[in-house]
Protein backbone atom coordinates (compact mmCIF):
# COMPACT_ATOMS: atom_id res chain seq x y z
CA UNK A 1 0.00 0.00 0.00
CA UNK A 2 1.61 3.06 -0.77
CA UNK A 3 1.03 6.17 1.76
CA UNK A 4 -2.38 7.77 1.64
CA UNK A 5 -2.10 11.18 0.32
CA UNK A 6 -3.69 14.20 1.65
CA UNK A 7 -4.96 17.43 0.62
CA UNK A 8 -4.99 20.01 2.98
CA UNK A 9 -7.61 22.82 2.46
CA UNK A 10 -6.71 25.78 5.23
CA UNK A 11 -5.44 28.84 5.25
CA UNK A 12 -4.36 29.76 8.95
CA UNK A 13 -0.70 29.07 8.56
CA UNK A 14 -0.42 27.65 12.14
CA UNK A 15 -2.97 24.80 11.67
CA UNK A 16 -1.21 24.01 8.18
CA UNK A 17 1.78 23.96 10.21
CA UNK A 18 0.39 21.56 13.31
CA UNK A 19 -1.40 19.23 10.56
CA UNK A 20 2.05 19.12 8.20
CA UNK A 21 3.68 17.72 11.56
CA UNK A 22 1.36 15.59 12.37
CA UNK A 23 -0.05 13.92 9.12
CA UNK A 24 3.91 13.55 7.79
CA UNK A 25 5.16 11.94 11.29
CA UNK A 26 2.10 9.42 10.59
CA UNK A 27 3.38 8.46 6.85
CA UNK A 28 0.65 10.53 5.16
CA UNK A 29 2.11 11.99 2.08
CA UNK A 30 0.35 16.00 2.32
CA UNK A 31 -0.12 18.33 -0.30
CA UNK A 32 -1.42 22.44 0.85
CA UNK A 33 -3.49 24.87 -0.23
CA UNK A 34 -4.08 28.27 1.38
CA UNK A 35 -6.87 29.16 -0.99
CA UNK A 36 -10.24 27.23 -2.09
CA UNK A 37 -9.63 28.17 -5.81
CA UNK A 38 -5.95 26.80 -4.99
CA UNK A 39 -7.31 23.52 -3.32
CA UNK A 40 -9.10 22.57 -6.31
CA UNK A 41 -6.84 22.71 -8.39
CA UNK A 42 -4.69 20.28 -5.65
CA UNK A 43 -7.48 18.09 -5.65
CA UNK A 44 -7.58 17.63 -9.26
CA UNK A 45 -4.03 17.22 -9.67
CA UNK A 46 -2.52 15.14 -6.62
CA UNK A 47 -5.98 13.02 -6.75
CA UNK A 48 -5.74 12.67 -2.94
CA UNK A 49 -7.07 9.76 -0.60
CA UNK A 50 -8.90 12.34 1.56
CA UNK A 51 -9.27 15.86 1.46
CA UNK A 52 -8.81 18.65 4.92
CA UNK A 53 -11.27 21.38 4.45
CA UNK A 54 -11.41 24.33 6.16
CA UNK A 55 -14.85 26.41 5.89
CA UNK A 56 -13.22 30.04 6.25
CA UNK A 57 -11.33 30.25 3.14
CA UNK A 58 -10.29 33.89 2.41
CA UNK A 59 -11.80 33.22 -1.66
CA UNK A 60 -14.52 30.84 -1.55
CA UNK A 61 -16.73 29.91 0.89
CA UNK A 62 -15.59 25.98 1.92
CA UNK A 63 -19.08 25.19 1.39
CA UNK A 64 -18.49 26.06 -2.30
CA UNK A 65 -15.71 23.69 -2.38
CA UNK A 66 -17.74 20.81 -1.35
CA UNK A 67 -20.28 21.85 -3.89
CA UNK A 68 -17.48 21.97 -6.57
CA UNK A 69 -15.83 18.40 -5.70
CA UNK A 70 -18.69 17.10 -5.53
CA UNK A 71 -19.39 17.82 -8.97
CA UNK A 72 -16.95 15.32 -10.16
CA UNK A 73 -15.25 13.39 -7.36
CA UNK A 74 -16.47 11.04 -4.21
CA UNK A 75 -12.77 11.46 -2.53
CA UNK A 76 -13.76 11.63 1.21
CA UNK A 77 -13.68 15.32 2.44
CA UNK A 78 -13.06 15.91 6.07
CA UNK A 79 -13.99 19.34 7.40
CA UNK A 80 -12.25 21.59 9.82
CA UNK A 81 -15.29 24.16 11.52
CA UNK A 82 -15.52 26.71 14.30
CA UNK A 83 -17.40 25.41 16.79
CA UNK A 84 -20.57 26.91 17.11
CA UNK A 85 -21.16 26.73 13.86
CA UNK A 86 -23.49 23.53 13.96
CA UNK A 87 -25.28 25.12 10.96
CA UNK A 88 -22.36 24.83 8.62
CA UNK A 89 -21.34 21.49 9.47
CA UNK A 90 -24.80 20.12 8.63
CA UNK A 91 -25.42 21.73 5.42
CA UNK A 92 -20.99 20.72 4.26
CA UNK A 93 -22.57 16.77 5.68
CA UNK A 94 -25.34 17.39 3.56
CA UNK A 95 -23.90 18.81 0.07
CA UNK A 96 -21.47 15.33 1.09
CA UNK A 97 -18.60 15.84 3.17
CA UNK A 98 -17.85 12.92 5.01
CA UNK A 99 -17.11 14.07 8.49
CA UNK A 100 -15.92 17.43 10.30
CA UNK A 101 -13.92 18.54 13.24
CA UNK A 102 -14.63 21.40 15.50
CA UNK A 103 -11.69 23.80 15.80
CA UNK A 104 -9.41 23.37 18.40
CA UNK A 105 -9.15 19.64 17.95
CA UNK A 106 -6.47 16.89 18.68
CA UNK A 107 -4.55 15.11 16.50
CA UNK A 108 -5.72 12.07 17.72
CA UNK A 109 -9.21 13.15 17.24
CA UNK A 110 -8.18 13.88 13.33
CA UNK A 111 -6.21 10.70 12.81
CA UNK A 112 -8.75 8.50 14.21
CA UNK A 113 -11.84 10.84 11.36
CA UNK A 114 -8.87 9.99 8.57
CA UNK A 115 -8.88 6.49 8.78
CA UNK A 116 -12.35 6.27 9.37
CA UNK A 117 -12.33 8.29 5.98
CA UNK A 118 -10.21 6.01 4.26
CA UNK A 119 -11.65 2.93 5.57
CA UNK A 120 -15.12 3.97 4.58
CA UNK A 121 -13.83 4.73 0.98
CA UNK A 122 -12.22 1.46 0.88
CA UNK A 123 -15.44 -0.38 2.01
CA UNK A 124 -17.73 1.56 -0.15
CA UNK A 125 -18.18 -1.66 -2.79
CA UNK A 126 -18.22 -4.50 -0.30
CA UNK A 127 -21.61 -2.98 1.82
CA UNK A 128 -22.96 -6.01 2.32
CA UNK A 129 -20.41 -7.16 5.06
CA UNK A 130 -22.23 -10.21 6.75
CA UNK A 131 -21.59 -9.26 10.45
CA UNK A 132 -21.30 -5.61 12.15
CA UNK A 133 -20.13 -5.94 15.90
CA UNK A 134 -19.40 -3.09 18.52
CA UNK A 135 -19.04 -4.27 22.07
CA UNK A 136 -22.59 -6.24 22.85
CA UNK A 137 -24.06 -5.31 19.84
CA UNK A 138 -23.76 -7.98 16.94
CA UNK A 139 -25.99 -7.33 13.68
CA UNK A 140 -26.15 -10.37 10.63
CA UNK A 141 -26.79 -8.17 7.90
CA UNK A 142 -28.22 -10.96 5.77
CA UNK A 143 -30.51 -12.89 8.02
CA UNK A 144 -31.65 -9.12 9.71
CA UNK A 145 -30.68 -10.36 12.60
CA UNK A 146 -29.74 -8.18 15.58
CA UNK A 147 -28.12 -9.48 18.86
CA UNK A 148 -27.70 -7.74 22.70
CA UNK A 149 -25.30 -10.02 24.85
CA UNK A 150 -25.88 -12.97 22.33
CA UNK A 151 -29.88 -12.83 23.17
CA UNK A 152 -31.95 -11.94 20.05
CA UNK A 153 -34.11 -8.58 20.03
CA UNK A 154 -36.76 -7.70 17.55
CA UNK A 155 -36.92 -4.81 16.02
CA UNK A 156 -39.41 -3.27 13.58
CA UNK A 157 -38.49 -2.44 9.68
CA UNK A 158 -38.07 1.03 10.61
CA UNK A 159 -35.79 0.34 13.22
CA UNK A 160 -33.54 -1.86 11.48
CA UNK A 161 -33.40 0.56 8.95
CA UNK A 162 -32.47 2.87 10.97
CA UNK A 163 -30.08 0.75 12.25
CA UNK A 164 -28.80 -0.07 8.81
CA UNK A 165 -27.97 3.25 7.79
CA UNK A 166 -26.50 4.02 11.27
CA UNK A 167 -24.45 0.82 10.25
CA UNK A 168 -23.36 2.14 6.59
CA UNK A 169 -22.09 4.88 7.97
CA UNK A 170 -19.41 3.45 9.83
CA UNK A 171 -18.62 5.97 12.65
CA UNK A 172 -19.15 9.04 10.87
CA UNK A 173 -21.61 11.53 11.70
CA UNK A 174 -24.97 11.21 9.67
CA UNK A 175 -26.98 14.12 9.49
CA UNK A 176 -30.80 14.18 10.27
CA UNK A 177 -31.48 14.98 6.78
CA UNK A 178 -29.36 12.16 5.19
CA UNK A 179 -30.99 9.77 8.31
CA UNK A 180 -34.72 10.86 6.92
CA UNK A 181 -33.93 10.82 3.61
CA UNK A 182 -32.03 7.41 3.29
CA UNK A 183 -34.91 5.61 5.85
CA UNK A 184 -38.26 7.45 5.38
CA UNK A 185 -37.68 9.41 2.08
CA UNK A 186 -37.18 12.21 0.30
CA UNK A 187 -41.23 13.85 1.23
CA UNK A 188 -40.05 13.34 4.92
CA UNK A 189 -37.01 15.11 5.22
CA UNK A 190 -38.13 17.99 7.88
CA UNK A 191 -40.46 15.28 9.77
CA UNK A 192 -37.11 15.16 12.67
CA UNK A 193 -39.51 14.20 15.45
CA UNK A 194 -39.62 10.96 13.55
CA UNK A 195 -36.35 10.64 13.64
CA UNK A 196 -36.00 11.39 17.53
CA UNK A 197 -38.68 8.57 18.26
CA UNK A 198 -37.45 5.68 16.31
CA UNK A 199 -33.74 6.79 17.88
CA UNK A 200 -35.14 6.45 21.40
CA UNK A 201 -36.62 3.15 20.34
CA UNK A 202 -33.82 1.60 18.93
CA UNK A 203 -31.54 2.33 22.17
CA UNK A 204 -34.21 1.24 24.51
CA UNK A 205 -33.99 -2.11 22.86
CA UNK A 206 -30.21 -2.29 21.77
CA UNK A 207 -28.16 0.53 24.59
CA UNK A 208 -27.62 -1.16 28.20
CA UNK A 209 -28.09 2.16 29.41
CA UNK A 210 -30.71 3.98 26.61
CA UNK A 211 -30.67 7.33 28.79
CA UNK A 212 -27.15 6.94 28.24
CA UNK A 213 -26.02 5.94 25.30
CA UNK A 214 -22.94 4.18 24.38
CA UNK A 215 -23.11 3.05 20.51
CA UNK A 216 -26.10 5.45 19.26
CA UNK A 217 -24.33 9.25 20.17
CA UNK A 218 -25.83 11.98 19.78
CA UNK A 219 -23.82 14.79 17.89
CA UNK A 220 -25.91 18.05 19.02
CA UNK A 221 -27.80 19.59 16.55
CA UNK A 222 -25.72 17.86 14.12
CA UNK A 223 -27.03 14.41 13.67
CA UNK A 224 -26.12 10.77 14.91
CA UNK A 225 -23.05 8.95 14.63
CA UNK A 226 -22.54 5.24 15.39
CA UNK A 227 -19.34 4.22 17.54
CA UNK A 228 -17.93 1.27 16.55
CA UNK A 229 -15.85 0.05 19.76
CA1 LIG B 1 -9.92 29.81 7.98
Amino acid sequence: MPDPVVVLIEDEPQIRRFLRATLTAQGYRLFEAATGADGLVEVATRQPDVVILDLGLPDLDGLEVIRRLRGWTRVPIIVLSARGQEVDKVRALDLGADDYVSKPFGAGELLARIRVALRHAAGAAREDDAVFETGDLRVHLLRRQVFVGGREVHLTPIEYRLLCAMIRGQSRVLTHRQLLLEVWGLDYVDRAHYLRVHMAHLRQKLEVEPAQPQYFLTELQVGYRLVGL
